[in-house]
C-alpha cells in the first residue's frame, strides 16, 4: 500500500488529537443543546441535520454524549490516506456512549455502554495549497463558494477566512456501540442479592410447607382460621435463614453473573465477525478500482459508502436527495431507521462497463428503529447498490454541498437542486460522487 501512514498511538498534544478532542466535544453538544459543529464539513453538518429533522418529524428527540471509559481513556490511533490534495486522517478512541431517546418528554429509551469515536479529518497535505477554484462551504452561513473565495470573503455574509480556518474539516463520523459494558462489576452485587432473596423465600416456603406436612392439624386450622402464628423455634429458624442466604447468594449469583457476561461476549463476539465472508471481493474490487484511478482506496469506500448509506437513512424523503437514484420506492423497515452504528460492510457484486462501475454492498449494521412508538434495537444486514462513472480520479474535496458547474464556473449547493442555478446546464452527478441505485434491508 502507498499513500498510507499509520500511529497507533498519537501523542496527547498532536494538533490531530487535540482537534479530535475538540471535535467530541462538539458532537456531544450539537446532540444535546444543538449548537453546529464547528468542525464537521457542510456535508456532515448537512447529515445531521437531515437526522434531526428525521427525528423531529417522529416527534423524538435524541440525545447521545461521549464521555470517558470507566478504565482510562485508551490511546488515540490515527490512519491517513491522501490524493494530490489532500490528506484524510481517521482516528478515533475508546468512549462511553450514552443514548437517550424521549417522546413528549417521556425517556422511551436510554443506553449507556462502551464504545468508540472515530471521525474522518480532512487537511491540505503539507506545502500543498488546495487550488483558489476548490468548491467549499462557507463555515459561518454555509454558502456554496471556493477556497478563493473564502479568502476573500464570503458573498453573503461578508466574512474573510484564513486557510487554518477552513480546515482541518470532519469529513465522515463513526459512532460505535458494543452493547453493554463487558465484565461491568456493578450487576454483580445485583446477582448477589437476587441470588440471597431468592434462597431466604425459598427457604422460608419450604420450611413452612414442611410445618403443614407435619403437623396436618396446625394446617386445618390455618385453613379455617387463616391465623397463622410463628413460633419461638420457627423465628430462630428463619433468623439462621439469613446468612445461610447470604452465603447461597454469592455462592451462586458470582458464578451466574461470570455465565451471563460470557454469553454476553460471545454475542458480541458473533455480532463483531458478521460480514467477514465479503472481505475477498471487497479486497479484489477496491484493487481493480485502484487500478483505474489510483486515488481510490478500501478506506475512502468504506467512509464514503457509509455516508451515503447515512444520507438514506437519516432524510425523511430519501429521493428528495441528488445521490438518491432509486427506481424503487424506499421500504418501510428501513424509514424507520432512526440511528446507526456501523459494524461491517462489504461488495457483494461488481460491474465495470464502458467506464461505469456498479457496485453493490451489503452493510452490517446496529440500527434503532422507531415502530408504534418504541425504540427496537436490531441487527441488520442493509443491501445498497451505487454508481459512478469513472472518468477524473477520486476527488477527496469534494461535497455536493459546494460544486463547481462545468458549463459556467459557478458554486452552488447540489444537495437537493439537480440543475445549475446560474445556466441552468444539468450538473453530471455520476461523474464526480457515487450515487445510490438501490437499497433493500
Ligand atoms: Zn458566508
Ligand atoms: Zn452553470
Amino acid at each position: 500500500m502507498h499513500n498510507f501512514e499509520l500511529s497507533p498511538n498519537l501523542p496527547k498534544n498532536h494538533d490531530l488529537n487535540k482537534k479530535y478532542n475538540r471535535f467530541a466535544k462538539q458532537l456531544s453538544e450539537w446532540y444535546n443543546s444543538g449548537k453546529v459543529p464547528e468542525l464537521a464539513s457542510q456535508d456532515t453538518r448537512f447529515m445531521l441535520e437531515l437526522q434531526k429533522q428525521k427525528l423531529k418529524k417522529l416527534g423524538i428527540d435524541m440525545q447521545i454524549k461521549f464521555g470517558k471509559t470507566e478504565q482510562n481513556e485508551g490511546n488515540v490511533g490515527a490512519l491517513s490516506f491522501e490524493d494530490s490534495v489532500f490528506v484524510n486522517t481517521i482516528i478515533g478512541t475508546s468512549k462511553k456512549v450514552t443514548t437517550t431517546i424521549r417522546n413528549s418528554g417521556n425517556e422511551i429509551y436510554c443506553s449507556s455502554e462502551e464504545g468508540n469515536l472515530s471521525v474522518v479529518l480532512q487537511n491540505p497535505k503539507t506545502g500543498c495549497v488546495p487550488p483558489a477554484d476548490t468548491p467549499l462551504c462557507c463555515p459561518n452561513c454555509g454558502a456554496p463558494s471556493t477556497l478563493g473565495g473564502l479568502e476573500d470573503g464570503c458573498e453573503f455574509c461578508d466574512t474573510k477566512f484564513l486557510m487554518d480556518e477552513l480546515y482541518p474539516k470532519v469529513m465522515h463520523i463513526f459512532i460505535e456501540k458494543y452493547g453493554k459494558l463487558l465484565y461491568d462489576k456493578k450487576p454483580i452485587k445485583k446477582y448477589i442479592l437476587f441470588c440471597s432473596i431468592g434462597f431466604f423465600v425459598l427457604y422460608i416456603g419450604l420450611h413452612i410447607l414442611k410445618s403443614f406436612i407435619i403437623n396436618t392439624e396446625a394446617f386445618r386450622q390455618f385453613m379455617e382460621t387463616k391465623d397463622f402464628t410463628v413460633d419461638k423455634d420457627s423465628i430462630v429458624t428463619y433468623l439462621y435463614a439469613v446468612p445461610a442466604s447470604a452465603f447461597m447468594g454469592v455462592f451462586f449469583g458470582i458464578p451466574a453473573w461470570f455465565i451471563a457476561n460470557i454469553i454476553e461476549s460471545v454475542r458480541q463476539l458473533a455480532n463483531v465477525g458478521r460480514g467477514g465472508s465479503t472481505m475477498p471481493k471487497t479486497l479484489i474490487f477496491c484493487n481493480k478500482m485502484h487500478t483505474l484511478d489510483p486515488t481510490f482506496s478500501i478506506e475512502y469506500f468504506r467512509d464514503k459508502s457509509t455516508s451515503l448509506l447515512k444520507f438514506m437513512l437519516y432524510s425523511s424523503d430519501p429521493q428528495e436527495l441528488n445521490i438518491c437514484q432509486c427506481k424503487k420506492p424506499i421500504p418501510k423497515k428501513i424509514r424507520e431507521i432512526i440511528d446507526i452504528t456501523y459494524r461491517n460492510s462489504g461488495v457483494t457484486k461488481y460491474s465495470i462497463k464502458n467506464g461505469v462501475c456498479n457496485v453493490s454492498l451489503t452493510f452490517y449494521t446496529d440500527s434503532l428503529h422507531y415502530r408504534n412508538g418504541r425504540i427496537i434495537r436490531s441487527s441488520d444486514k442493509i443491501r445498497m447498490s451505487m454508481r459512478k462513472v469513472i472518468k477524473k480520479p477520486t476527488d477527496l474535496g469534494f461535497s455536493f454541498k459546494a460544486v463547481t458547474c462545468p458549463s459556467c464556473g459557478g458554486s452552488f449547493d447540489a444537495a437537493n437542486v439537480r440543475n445549475c442555478p446560474y445556466c441552468g446546464n444539468d450538473y453530471p452527478f455520476e461523474e464526480n460522487e457515487w450515487v445510490v441505485t438501490d437499497i433493500s434491508i
